[in-house]
């Protein structure tokens, strides 16, 4: 027997490591004329390191600077639950340094923002420095400036607050995908539309990775629904948007969209559950593969 085109086009994806869940979904990625990429874990490949460990003086003269491995060891105990990136890059470098961990208490995180812990009994944040900073303690804060220094070179700045007051600056730096930047282009050759880049991190550090993947349509500093909202008006322009993101932040906007992929390797369980494609191998290249090989299969079946 021949197997319908759409279930031998969904092994044929599965050759190209790509995992798609159904075969309506098969059909719903030959149809897609816009994309909405996420940057970190998805252009990135996802295993940012850290780069700079500042410990900051208490700015009204309160206290010294703690040491660099102090600084380091209370914000790698409060990123350990998180499967972030950028989390992982955090505890990546306390291992290396030998430090051991003390247990995060009453851990929370917030995609978009970063996470709490009380450690050792001392309430710690680490986060994006416009949520954690702006509103307290405004951009002129040395933290702040700080951040800002280090996102004008690509990376991203996240502050650790001890007891809610700044103790210092982390900057963490990720590698673009090999292939982001002929997937970017196949992908707007295919849509006849150029993508946009959705991310939650800085303007800064977002404008300098698309420009070396060929984007010019940024959006940085969004928060999970706002991506959402980017998703919405690409739609109400009338285009049915694929979205490729891999984080828990990337979730609701893998859900809006006409149809979702999730970057498997370094994705949240959330996003795997919500996107409608898995990238398995984590070849952005196979996304342009399975858009074509959809629209292959769909001229049979029409
Ligand atoms: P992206 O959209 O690029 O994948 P996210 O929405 O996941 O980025 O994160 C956006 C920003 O929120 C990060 O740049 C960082 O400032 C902050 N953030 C989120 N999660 C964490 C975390 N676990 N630790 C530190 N900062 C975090
Ligand atoms: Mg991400």
């Amino acid at each position: 027997a021949t197997m319908p085109p759409l279930l031998s086009a969904m092994a044929n994806a599965g050759r190209h490591g790509v995992l798609v869940k159904s075969a309506i979904v098969m059909e719903r990625l030959g149809q897609i004329d816009a994309v909405a990429l996420d940057k970190t874990g998805t252009l990135t490949e996802g295993t940012p390191r850290l780069t700079d460990l500042r410990p900051l003086a208490a700015s009204d003269g309160e206290g010294p600077a703690l040491d660099e491995n102090t600084l380091l060891r209370y914000a790698a105990a409060a990123e350990h639950p998180s499967e972030h990136p950028l989390a992982r890059a955090v505890v990546a470098a306390a291992r290396a340094r030998g430090l051991d961990l003390p247990p995060a208490e009453d851990f929370g995180s917030t995609p978009g923002t970063g996470v709490t812990a009380t450690v050792e009994g001392r309430a710690v944040a680490v986060g994006s420095p416009a949520r954690l900073l702006h509103g307290l303690h405004g951009p002129a804060h040395p933290a702040a400036v700080l951040a800002a220094e280090l996102e004008e070179e690509g990376r991203t700045a996240v502050v650790v607050t001890l007891d809610g007051r700044p103790a210092g600056v982390l900057a963490i730096a990720d590698r673009l995908r090999p292939d982001a930047a002929l997937t970017t282009r196949a992908l707007g050759e295919l849509t006849g539309r150029a993508p946009v880049l959705v991310t939650g991190d800085n303007p800064r550090a977002a404008a300098r990775l698309a420009a070396e993947a060929g984007i010019t349509d940024v959006r940085a500093g969004l928060l999970p629904q706002d991506k959402v909202a980017a998703v919405r008006e690409l739609q109400q322009a009338g285009a049915r948007v694929l979205v490729v993101g891999d984080g828990v932040n990337d979730a609701p906007a893998l859900a809006a969209a006409h149809t979702g992929i999730a970057m498997g390797r370094a994705g949240s369980d959330l996003a795997l559950e919500t996107a409608d494609a898995v990238v398995v191998r984590d070849e952005l290249a196979a996304i342009p593969a399975v858009v074509a090989l959809s629209r292959r299969a769909r001229a049979f079946v029409v």
